[in-house]
């Protein structure tokens, strides 16, 4: 095991800064109003920085900014702006322990995760849109004789880009990754639980960028985060948040007829049929595996199996070897290598975890284990901690219908195949599904018949680049990751050219 040293400890690879101000135009700017907010580690519950209140004079200097750059960079050649997405790559890997460190530190996360998931991947995010932006070509068709349609990808402009607070930075690379590929100019907004990292980044990643081509402004949702949705000086928006603010944005943008990008909330269902118990072996040890991605990254994954349906033949057993399975993730210290979970990311989210346990339990579902808040002792006493925690109930019951978004998973059994889309599918959402089978046919079927935008099939939780990623109903609107994002941030323009002498 080792341990990283905490930021303001001896040794430890971030000193963070006593406060952040917005990034805007390539320099630190003070809020207009002089107003900053606490940001405290769920680690131990303190407050380690504080943080720019923006409000909507901050966003129009971030949108003059923005402006002021979209022109420039749009018209950057392709293969220059690839290169500044690789050079951002490089040094998101030359400073991964760093990052990984700030990022465990101000979400809660552990450590092992943040140097292996969300940081390789951030640069893997950055590489990919590089290559690919380059591989993109328009089109040319002979509509006659000599009547030729050109059709060119343009960039929007400047956009908007909204994120919560569950991976701040994979979340920050996901939405600025295609939109610099494709030439515009951003204001970003992080949640209010998670600014310092994104911030530390940017001071690692400024001097790659022309000035104002990424813009930060710190704040709350309305304070500053309606301001940037609803102002008419931006050409899209782009919001990964709660289904409910979700409404908001679409909201604000039919104002000014922009297009948005939704990645909303999920209640995913992961299914285990009989047959992945049929033998003891390494296959059944990947589904109980599976089970137990409810409690990756604390639960507040927008993807988070947090409803098991389990066939039942096998239910019995199945449930006992996932409960021993969850028993053994180790809780622990976020900068402890050895951490398997760590801390929710605000002290709100704990609180709404710890309320939903009791839902759960007044509406009569079996608590098979956790159920607790964890109270590791010492230091961490003041830290937002909850033990993985598992339910048996019925889907109709809150726990299997809201969003808890903590480690909480809610399980239920299912006779036959059709019994088991119809649970699956009984549900609000539709971003991510598990299907665990050794036939290859059902594991297809059910992939398709799951009314989601995700289902990984005999596996969970991988997020490659290049992979579309999204929901159907109230999970979203629009996908990212893949190539195909690059058309949320492009409008296609076409020259219609007459190259004949004749009048038409
Ligand atoms: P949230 O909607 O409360 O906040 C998200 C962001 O929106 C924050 O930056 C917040 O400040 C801002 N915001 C809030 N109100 C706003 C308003 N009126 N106008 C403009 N901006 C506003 O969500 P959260 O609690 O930070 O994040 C958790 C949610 O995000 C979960 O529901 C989760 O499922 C979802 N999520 C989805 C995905 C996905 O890809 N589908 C990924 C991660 C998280």
């Amino acid at each position: 095991m080792a341990k990283y040293a905490a930021p303001g400890q001896p040794g430890s690879l971030v000193t963070y800064r006593d406060r952040y101000d917005h990034f805007i135009g390539g320099d630190y700017v003070r809020p207009a109003k002089g107003e900053y907010f606490a940001n405290p580690t769920p680690v131990t519950g303190e407050v380690f920085t504080e943080v720019a209140r923006g409000t909507a004079e901050d966003v129009e200097r971030a949108l003059d900014a923005a402006h002021g750059a979209s022109a420039a960079w749009g018209r950057t050649p392709v293969a220059q702006r690839a290169n500044v997405l690789n050079e951002i790559a490089d040094r998101i890997e030359d400073n991964l322990e760093l990052l990984a460190v700030a990022e465990t530190w101000e979400n809660g996360k552990p450590i092992r995760e943040t140097l292996a998931a969300d940081l390789p991947l951030a640069v893997d995010h950055f590489r990919y849109f590089a290559g690919v932006i380059r591989a993109q070509e328009g089109g040319i068709s002979q509509i006659s004789d000599d009547l030729v349609a050109y059709h060119f990808q343009e960039p929007l402009g400047v956009v908007a880009q909204i994120i919560p607070w569950n991976f701040p930075l994979l979340m920050a690379t996901w939405k600025l990754a295609p939109a610099l590929a494709a030439g515009n100019a951003v204001v970003l907004k992080p949640a209010e639980q998670t600014p310092a990292s994104i911030h530390v980044l940017m001071e690692l990643i400024a001097d790659l960028l022309p000035p104002g081509v990424v813009n930060v402004v710190n704040g709350f949702g309305v304070e500053a985060g309606k301001p940037l949705a609803s102002s008419s000086r931006v050409a899209k928006v782009a919001f990964t948040g709660e289904t409910t603010t979700g409404r908001l944005i679409m909201q604000y943008a039919s104002e000014n007829i922009i297009p948005v990008t939704l990645e909303l909330g999920g209640k995913s269902p992961n299914v285990f049929f009989s047959d992945v118990a049929a033998h003891q072996d390494a296959f059944y040890d990947k589904a109980l595996e599976g089970f137990t991605m409810f409690a990756l990254n604390q639960g507040e994954v927008c993807t988070c199996p947090s409803r098991a349906l389990i066939q039942s033949g096998i239910y019995d057993r199945f449930l006992s070897d996932a409960t021993e399975r969850t028993k053994a993730i180790r809780q622990g210290h976020p900068l402890d290598t050895d951490t398997m979970i760590g801390a929710q990311a605000s002290n709100d989210q704990l609180e709404k975890i710890l309320a939903y346990i009791d839902i759960g339990k007044r509406e009569g579902a079996r608590l098979v284990t956790g159920g607790e808040r964890a109270d590791l002792g010492g230091e961490l006493s003041g830290g937002y901690y909850v033990t993985p925690t598992i339910f048996e109930g019925d889907n109709k019951m809150r726990i299997f219908q809201e969003e808890i978004f903590g480690p909480v998973v809610s399980v239920t059994r299912f006779d036959s195949y059709d019994d088991a889309m119809k649970i699956a599918n009984d549900t609000l959402y539709g971003l991510g599904a598990g299907v665990w089978s050794r036939d290859g046919g059902v594991a297809y079927r059910a992939g398709r018949d799951i009314q989601a935008g995700r289902v990984w099939v005999n596996n969970y939780h991988a997020y490659p680049a290049h992979a579309a990623f999204g929901g159907y109903k109230n999970s979203g609107i629009g996908r990212e990751n893949h190539r195909m994002m690059l058309d949320h941030y492009q409008q296609t323009k076409n020259l219609l050219v007459s190259y004949g002498q004749d009048a038409q």
